[in-house]
């Protein structure tokens, strides 16, 4: 797996009961995964050299992030290196402005966006493809968490998306309900599953808790953006964990927000609360084996992220945490605690919501520091 962050480190431990020897190119020998695989290379997967360095001996190659080029995944696989998900699909992934106008093609709902030149071309924009302002930019490459994407009020707001020197895309500002995500995982002989579709909770652009399954979804939208999500995996040719991220509109409809071919946060529930998880059913479909049963094991699963806070020792929490609530899932991704920065999270579930919802909001905040009892 390229990309040492905690996709890889819950993907390796994903493989550890399949006996899968696990190999990792990582940044630093500091990163989440990089501490726990004992097979690390250290090395910058921009580096074509390094990247074919780390392919030798693998047989499928799979990623923790999309940011490796394009250019040197089409040379690898000329080369005959299994990579999975493939260059032609994991360019919708990289590139928010060629996945806009493949999935366009394909007839799946978009919100209405457009390549925007400048400011002055925002303005256009405004005035006639969207309803006016606000309008939303975001750089097609490069964005996470929010990072990348800005809502303007005007011409004079619309200057810094346009300064990374990358093409900013335009769209309209989506009055949504909620957010929903539709997870797929597809194998390359066609195999595919479904899991729920989850509601998804953001705080400052972060995803911040994860509900499954979406609560009060009727089944119409929930089939509808299940049926969605493996159209856009089979159209595209993914293979591995596909996350489908969603607008649930005030009206009704569903609109496409953004994808990631990878193991992805709006899964996380999935460790504990399906009878495989997104890591386990990600590994089986990019060694092409059959996937595993996708369906939730309670009721209620809910997935809290746990953000860094002023303290820098989560462990001293567990005291509390653990003996709180015997039943709680605790994920931590053996990063050094920053405010803000996510560094593990939380799963509960149960017959109850609003109990699923409130243990983990009490973990998630005392590990940070922000409650202390
Ligand atoms: P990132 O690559 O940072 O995840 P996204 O495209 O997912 O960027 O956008 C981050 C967040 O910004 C979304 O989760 C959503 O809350 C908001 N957002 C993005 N696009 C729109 C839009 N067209 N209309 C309204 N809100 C949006």
């Amino acid at each position: 797996m390229v990309g040492g962050g905690q996709l890889a480190r819950m993907t390796h431990e994903a493989g550890i009961p399949l006996g899968i020897r696990f190999k990792l190119l990582s940044d630093t020998p500091q990163d989440s995964a990089a501490q726990v695989v004992s097979d690390v290379v250290i090395g910058d997967y921009r580096d074509l050299d390094t990247l074919r360095a780390f392919a030798q001996g693998c047989d499928v190659v799979t990623f923790d992030h999309e940011h490796v080029p394009a250019e040197h995944l089409r040379a690898l696989e000329a080369e005959g290196v299994v990579i999975r998900p493939g260059v032609e699909a994991l360019l919708h992934a990289q590139d928010k402005g060629v996945m806009r106008e493949r999935l366009r093609e394909a007839g799946v709902p978009c919100p209405r966006h457009r390549i925007v030149a400048d400011p002055e071309d925002v303005a256009r924009f405004a005035e006639e493809e969207g309803d006016g302002y606000p309008v939303v930019l975001k750089t097609v490459r490069g964005g996470y968490d929010g990072k990348g994407v800005w809502v303007v009020r005007g011409v004079a707001e619309a200057a810094e998306p346009f300064r990374a020197g990358v093409p900013v895309l335009a769209e309209e500002m989506v009055d949504f309900a909620r957010e929903l995500a539709a997870n797929v995982v597809r194998s390359p002989h066609g195999q595919a599953v479904a899991y729920p579709v989850v509601e998804s909770i953001q705080v400052n652009g972060v995803c911040d808790t994860v509900i499954a399954p979406a609560p009060g979804l009727s089944e119409e939208l929930s089939g509808q953006a299940q049926e969605m999500a493996l159209k856009i995996a089979a159209e595209l040719g993914v293979v591995g964990h596909l996350a489908v991220e969603l607008f649930e509109t005030r009206d009704g409809r569903l609109l496409v927000n953004e994808l990631a071919m990878r193991p992805h946060n709006s899964g996380h529930w999935t460790q504990d609360g399906a009878v495989t998880s997104q890591f386990a059913n990600h590994v089986r479909a990019v060694l092409d084996l059959p996937l595993g049963d996708p369906r939730p094991r309670a009721p209620w699963t809910v997935m809290t992220n746990v953000l860094g806070g002023d303290f820098p020792d989560m462990y001293a929490a567990y005291l509390h945490c653990m003996a709180r609530d015997p039943a709680l899932k605790i994920h931590m991704y053996g990063k050094d605690v920053k405010p803000g920065r996510k560094v593990g999270h939380v799963n509960t579930y149960g017959d109850d919501l609003a109990e699923a919802r409130e243990r983990g909001r009490h973990a998630a905040d005392y590990l940070r520091g922000t409650i202390t009892e």
